[in-house]
């Protein structure tokens, strides 16, 4: 295979162009082709001539002549079925799908797309095949078959909005499974597989988590991708965060940092998360506004001589009075609830900022990280608010800023 560059030349281009038109008339050939096989088929069926050579089905018949597989014989009958009118004892059984025949006659529909067709209209009524095949005949023309399908069950479910019947399967546990991994570089991978239920309120509570940011850093420029992988953390945030308030404060009980002294003096060097975890100085900073924190000296070769006595930094009853205070991420514009938000110490309490409420703001995850990048700085207003200052650039005067997204606690 030839090495790629990154960006084609215009000459390569121009070969790819003309390959794909090529392509394009060969494919269309094939089906047209295979279209006229359906329609010989579907006449050698209705007039029995294969009995004439003494094979009693059609399909026997297609495998001596071709040799082609059991499952070919079988798809290419299901087409020839399906697109012309085929005897009955003394009746015609008109065409399943005349308009899709007509289609692939004319080489513009690719197999997997034809049966999708065909096995939908087989699950719709024949009562509404007249006004539902030229729908699916459309999504056919230019989606692939999973569009196809998922047109046809639009109609379906139009049809029915109730279902099918329920069946009366006994109820079977669902088969789920999970793996998280560790890669080399210290990042994750999270696989798993989940029943159809647990599928859908999945999708849903991701869908829910992973709208587009609103806040006065600027745009959310992250891919729908991104906004998933995003989501799914912020999910595990809620359940770190849970219960949840105000009625009951939740604690971050499961995140330690331990902190060597120098890096806390010298804000360089790394911490240690949940006892694995190497992270840096300033991660550690991030996540030590909000977790447990144990200061421990360590010899040259990172051994441990002295471990400082654990610092849970804050208390769920000052979490409950910050999230009646902030009631979701403070940061100017976001709409965050208190279930997505993390505390800061609006003066590190690395550097003796104390951990009381005057020092403290709910950041959710995002503005956390904005914030601890420097460029905004925090300040309580006298009304015990608190308000931003923007970086110069957003603002050169540095107007302050408050967020007033969050609807007031109902009393
Ligand atoms: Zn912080
Ligand atoms: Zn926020």
């Amino acid at each position: 295979m030839p090495v790629h560059s990154p960006a084609p030349s215009p000459a390569e281009v121009q070969r790819a162009d003309a390959a794909a038109a090529l392509v394009r008339v060969q494919f269309q050939a094939m089906q047209r082709a295979q279209a006229e096989l359906c329609a010989t088929l579907a006449m050698v069926d209705s007039e029995g001539l294969g009995w004439a050579h003494g094979f009693g089905r059609v399909s026997s018949w297609l495998k001596e002549l071709t040799h082609v597989s059991d499952y070919q014989a079988a798809a290419l009958l299901r087409r020839a079925a399906a697109f012309h009118p085929h005897p009955d004892g003394s009746n015609v059984v008109p065409a399943l799908a005349p308009l899709t025949a007509t289609a692939a006659a004319a080489g513009e529909l690719s197999d997997a797309n034809m049966d999708a067709v065909i096995e939908m209209l087989g699950q719709i009524p024949a009562g509404h095949h007249d006004t539902a095949e030229p729908h699916l005949l459309d999504m056919a023309r230019q989606g692939d078959a999973a569009q196809v399908r998922a047109a046809g069950q639009r109609i379906l479910d139009l049809l029915s909005p109730d279902g099918p019947e329920p069946d009366d399967k006994p109820l079977r546990d669902p088969e789920r499974s999970c793996l998280l991994k560790k890669k080399r570089n210290g990042d994750w991978r999270l696989e798993a597989d989940v029943d159809s239920m647990s599928g859908e309120f999945m999708d849903s509570v991701i869908e829910a988590l992973s709208k587009r940011r609103t806040g006065d850093d600027g745009p959310d420029t992250r891919s729908p991708a991104q906004r998933r992988g995003d989501a799914l953390v912020d999910v595990f945030g809620m359940a770190m965060n849970s219960p949840e308030l105000p009625t009951q404060a939740g604690e971050r009980v499961h995140v330690t940092v331990i902190l060597p002294f120098e890096t806390l003096r010298t804000q360089m060097g790394k911490a240690t998360l949940n006892l694995e975890e190497q992270i840096s100085a300033w991660e550690a900073r991030l996540w030590a506004c909000d977790s447990t924190v144990i200061p421990c000296c360590l010899r040259e070769n990172g051994e441990v001589l002295d471990v400082g006595r654990a610092k849970r930094l804050i208390t769920p009853g000052q979490r409950r009075a910050l999230y009646l205070r902030d009631r979701g991420c403070c940061f100017p514009g976001c709409d965050r609830p208190p279930r997505n938000c993390q505390g800061h110490h609006i003066m590190g309490w690395d550097q003796g900022g104390p951990t009381n409420l005057a020092n403290l703001a709910l950041l959710c995850e995002h503005h956390h990280r904005v914030v601890h990048r420097a460029g905004w700085d925090i300040k309580l207003a006298p009304d015990g608010i608190p308000e931003f200052l923007p970086p110069a650039f957003i603002d050169p005067l540095r107007k302050p800023r408050r967020n007033n997204m969050h609807p007031p606690i109902a009393s």
